[in-house]
This record gives C-alpha cells, sequence and structure tokens, in this order.
C-alpha cells in the first residue's frame, strides 16, 4: 500500500506529480471540512506552506515521519514536538531564494524612485507635478543587508553587480565570509553607515523586533528600509513612526506580524510605503522548484534515505513512534 502524504495547500503540479506517482498524495480541503489533526491520521508525510504544526497536531499524528516545509521558514511548525517524536522537519532554502532577492530588489528601486506613488495619488484624482516625485540613484549608495544566508547574499550580489552599490552586510553566524561583502560586526554600524537596508535574518526569539526604536534611532533620515524576511522583525509601530517623523525616508514591506494586511494597518497609505502580500516565492520558478524539492524530501525520507536540508537532524537519530 503507497503511504499516504498530506498536502495541506496548493503546490505547484510538478510538486504534486512527483509525489502522486510514489504515495497517495492528498490534498486537505481546510479546517472546514477536517482539522488538521484528523485530515493528519495515517498521514507519513505532511507538505505544508503556510498552515500551523502545533505540538499536539503533531503529536497526535502517529504515522508521521517527515514535515516537509514547503519553503524557509519553520516558525509555524513545532520542531521541538517534532524532535522529540522522531519526526524529521526539512525545508527547501534555497528555492525559493531568487525570488525573493528580485522581490526586496524590485522593492527597494520602487520604493528609492517612488514608483506607486503617482499611480495611486491619480488614482485618487489627485496626481502632482513630476518634480513631487524626485527619486535617488541607488549607484555608488551603500547597502546594509542584515542577515547575509541564501537571500541576503543574493541581494547583496545584485546590488552589488547589477546596480554598483557598495555592499556591507550584518550576519554574526556567517562563516566563511563571502567575498565581494564588506563585513560590519554591530549592527549599529550598520544601521549607521547604510542608505539602505534590506532584512534577511529568519524569525527567532533574537530577530523579533530587531528593528525597534533603539536600531531605528541609528538610521538616517535618508534612508530606505526593505523587509522580505518576516513582519515580527520589524516593530510596526515604530516603523510608522519614524516614516511620518521624517527619521525614515521609506519602506518597501513584503511582510507585516498579521497577515493577510488590513487595509486600516498603521503603515498602509503612508507616504513611500510599498506593501506586497507576502509574495516574494510567488513567481512560477520559485513555486515549481518549492514544491519540487519539498516532495523530494518526502519521498526521500518515506524510502529510507536521508533528507538533503534537514532542519532537525537530531530526529533522524531518534525511534520514530
Ligand atoms: P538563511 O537561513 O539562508 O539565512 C538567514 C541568515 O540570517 C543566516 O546567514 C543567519 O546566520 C543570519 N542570522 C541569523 N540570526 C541573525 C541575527 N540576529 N542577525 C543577523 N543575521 C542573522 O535564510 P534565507 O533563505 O536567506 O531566508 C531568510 C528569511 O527570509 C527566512 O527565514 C524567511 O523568514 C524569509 N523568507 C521570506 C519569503 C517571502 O516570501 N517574503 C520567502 C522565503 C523566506
Amino acid at each position: 500500500m503507497k503511504p499516504k502524504v498530506l498536502v495541506t495547500e496548493p503546490i505547484h503540479q510538478v510538486g504534486w506529480n512527483l509525489l502522486a506517482a510514489e504515495t497517495e498524495a492528498v490534498a486537505w480541503a481546510g479546517p472546514q471540512a477536517a482539522p488538521l489533526a484528523q485530515a493528519l491520521e495515517e498521514a507519513q508525510g505532511v507538505i505544508v506552506r503556510s498552515a500551523r504544526l502545533p505540538g499536539d497536531v503533531i503529536r497526535g499524528a502517529k504515522q508521521l515521519r517527515i514535515i516537509a516545509k514547503h519553503g524557509a521558514g519553520v516558525e509555524k511548525i513545532d520542531v521541538a514536538a517534532a524532535t522529540a517524536c522522531g519526526v524529521v522537519v526539512t525545508s527547501t532554502p534555497a528555492a525559493n531564494a531568487q525570488s525573493v532577492a528580485e522581490l526586496a530588489l524590485a522593492l527597494l528601486l520602487s520604493v528609492a524612485r517612488r514608483i506607486g506613488e503617482y499611480t495611486r495619488d491619480l488614482t485618487l484624482g489627485k496626481p502632482q507635478l513630476r518634480q513631487a516625485y524626485q527619486g535617488i540613484e541607488l549607484q555608488g549608495r551603500v547597502l546594509g543587508v542584515i542577515g547575509l544566508g541564501e537571500i541576503g547574499l543574493r541581494v547583496g550580489r545584485l546590488a552589488g553587480g547589477a546596480l554598483g552599490m557598495r555592499v556591507l552586510a550584518y550576519d554574526p553566524y556567517r562563516d566563511p565570509w563571502p567575498e565581494g561583502i564588506e563585513r560590519v560586526r554591530t549592527l549599529d554600524v550598520l544601521l549607521a553607515e547604510a542608505d539602505c537596508l534590506s532584512i534577511h535574518v529568519p524569525l527567532m526569539e533574537e530577530t523579533r523586533k530587531l528593528i525597534g526604536p533603539a536600531a531605528l534611532a541609528w538610521v538616517r533620515p535618508t534612508c530606505i528600509l526593505v523587509n522580505t524576511s518576516r513582519g515580527e522583525v520589524v516593530d510596526e509601530a515604530a516603523l510608522a513612526e519614524a516614516i511620518r517623523g521624517g527619521r525614515l525616508a521609506g519602506a518597501g514591506l513584503d511582510v507585516v506580524v498579521d497577515e493577510p494586511i488590513r487595509p486600516d494597518h498603521p503603515l498602509a497609505g503612508l507616504p513611500n510605503v510599498l506593501l506586497t502580500p507576502h509574495l516574494g516565492s510567488v513567481t512560477e520558478d520559485g513555486l515549481m522548484r518549492m514544491a519540487r524539492a519539498a516532495a523530494e524530501e518526502v519521498l526521500r525520507v518515506l524510502q529510507g534515505e536521508a533528507p538533503r536540508y534537514p532542519v532537525n537532524p537530531e530526529a533522524l537519530v531518534k525511534p520514530n513512534r
């Protein structure tokens, strides 16, 4: 009998076909149809995009052997509970990195050139003369990358190569340090030096509200902030206040704390703030790579092979319940 694998949200057909060829792939119909805990009964694997997998659900899924995250951030999965149960959690680290990096750059360029403002003003019936939308060039300006992993490094390389920016980065854990990116040892120095900032750290206790009032006090009033990591990394109230007070020139945000963002969000409607609905990895290419990589991880584990990107490798040496 083929093992059952639950897929919590739609994935690219390429990944689905791979999975369906070897397993009984089942699409979750959503919480209205059946709670996740119930849908996971008998499942030996699950592919999860943005659904939450708390500890009690993992502990209750007695047959589960692998949780394959479609994407990178695993903060909605209780990894400790999975480890305790001998369930391996995997991610697809590099699969969406180029898509997210390109969006970060798109947001940076758009805020720098104030793309979006004229269209919005025109739609609201109050277009201004073009001088009102004066922007800046990025060439020669300093980009500060916070978190130099898969995405941050790509952003740095794109900005340094294609745009001729000077790229500095802060990442206390990166080792070895890549060529062509200047290393800055403290966040404060990076914040003070940067004309533009791009955030690419994972959400952890250490990075929650990393960019709050104290950090924003270091930033130049002409600085542009881009965040494509997680909304919780930025203190949204402090950011809105800094922009309203003229202590930051603008922001491009793909992520906010409460998603999907509501129209009355304090950052919505602020001049020179661009918002996108967490679509960093939402490209044909990114979605295909993530679905394929997640399906391949499930198949590896169910066929007794080691996964390529385990988040909790210690689970591999524990007996599965
Ligand atoms: P990654 O793990 O390759 O890189 C993260 C980097 O952050 C690492 O190099 C790590 O050393 C560094 N880091 C950790 N703590 C830090 C700290 N306190 N200060 C500075 N650096 C620190 O991850 P990635 O693939 O580059 O993705 C980064 C994040 O982007 C993910 O965790 C996820 O939250 C987010 N993401 C968003 C989207 C989207 O659609 N917007 C898509 C994918 C990933």
